[in-house]
Order: structure tokens, then C-alpha cells, then sequence
């Protein structure tokens, strides 16, 4: 994907995350697994790649159409992974680590102003150049979208 100077994020943005977790918890959600996700997970948490998907995950159809896999959630909608914070924080997925820089998200200044009303940490902070929000948003894209 081409990034260019009408991006409305070309004189940068603001996040840092509050730890409010409310990105994690109450609200059905996907989140994605990439074959490195699922390896990163599995070797952090010890477990076999099967066991890990039969424990902690459901089949998902991606926007390709495609056939992949979403960590599942607890009857409350946390992630199956919540408990206090993110247990799993040093192998969390690409989706978790590049968040807020996602491309629906910076589509436009209404996507990102819209999705600061679910997220405190959006719009203050931390100051991220439009070269570290593009840099960011490919890693997202490339795990995802390749
Ligand atoms: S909603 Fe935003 S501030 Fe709260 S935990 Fe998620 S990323 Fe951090």
C-alpha cells in the first residue's frame, strides 16, 4: 500500500497507552493469528500447536477468504488471555502489539477520531512521526494482509 503526503496523519499522532484494558475486556472482538502469532504463543505458553488451537482459539475466515484463526474470548468477552492484565504480554500478537496503528483505523481523521472514544490512549502521550505510524502500520499490514 501507497502512503502519501495527504495522509492526515502526515504531521504525525499521539497514543500512549493508560493500561485501561478496555481494548481487551467486555467487547467481542478478533483477534487475528498469524502462523508466527501462533508460534510465538505456543512456545511462550509451552504447548503444541494443536493443543494451543483446540485450547484457545476458533476458525475465523479472513478478509481474503481465507481460512484462519482468533484467540476466543471468556463468556464476559475478555480476551481468553486477560486475567489482570495481559498474561501472555511478551508474545501477544502483531494485531495487539501495532495497535492503534491499523489501516481501518487510519483510513481517515474520523476513523482515528472515532476510535479515540473507545481508546483514553489515543490523541496524547507519546508523539509518533507519520515515517513510525507507516512503519508500524506495515508491520501490521504485511502480517495480516501478505
Ligand atoms: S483501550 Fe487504549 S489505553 Fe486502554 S488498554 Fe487498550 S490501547 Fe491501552
Amino acid at each position: 500500500m501507497l502512503y502519501n503526503d495527504s495522509m492526515f496523519y502526515s504531521n504525525g499522532l499521539y497514543f500512549k497507552c493508560t493500561q485501561c484494558s478496555a481494548c481487551c475486556r467486555h467487547t467481542p472482538g478478533i483477534v487475528r493469528l498469524s502462523e508466527r502469532d501462533i508460534n510465538n504463543l505456543t512456545e511462550f505458553l509451552g504447548l503444541g500447536v494443536n493443543e494451543f488451537l483446540q485450547k484457545f482459539c476458533r476458525s475465523i475466515y479472513n478478509p481474503q477468504g481465507y481460512r484462519s484463526f482468533s484467540l476466543i474470548e471468556t463468556a464476559e468477552y475478555d480476551c481468553i488471555f486477560w486475567d489482570g492484565g495481559c498474561t501472555v504480554y511478551e508474545a501477544r500478537p502483531v494485531q495487539c502489539r501495532t495497535y492503534p496503528f491499523w489501516s481501518s483505523i487510519l483510513r481517515d481523521q474520523k476513523s482515528w477520531d472515532d476510535e479515540a472514544m473507545s481508546c483514553p490512549g489515543i490523541g496524547s502521550g507519546d508523539f509518533y512521526s507519520a515515517e513510525k505510524v507507516n512503519e508500524i502500520r506495515k508491520q501490521y499490514e504485511d502480517e495480516y494482509y501478505d
